[in-house]
């Protein structure tokens, strides 16, 4: 299963299981729809690829599969996120 992480890595926005707000790229980098749209223009800073919607787990499951207790807050260095943007945003996630 993916992990569930429970913050955006960009602003740090609370995205608990069961948020409809959460973004994860094919790493599990996870951010805020906001940022994604309006920040990240769907281009992960990490590794460059897309961004899906992420699943929902349902609250039962969360004893057995709880979220990771490591929090990942890494806000983007627009600088260095710029040259990946300039290489990836006219791209389709598929081609990329
Ligand atoms: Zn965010
Ligand atoms: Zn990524």
């Amino acid at each position: 299963m993916i992990e569930i992480r429970t913050n955006c890595e960009n602003c740090n926005k609370q995205l608990p299981p069961n948020s409809e707000a959460a973004m994860i790229c094919a790493f599990e980098c996870t951010f805020c729809e906001e940022c994604v749209e309006s920040i990240l223009q769907n281009v992960c800073p990490n590794c460059g690829g897309g961004f899906e919607k992420r699943p929902i787990l349902r609250k039962e499951y969360l004893p057995k599969y709880p979220p990771p207790e490591k929090v990942i807050f890494k806000p983007v260095d627009q600088d260095e996120f710029n040259k990946i943007l300039r290489r990836f945003k006219n791209i389709h996630p598929s081609q990329r």
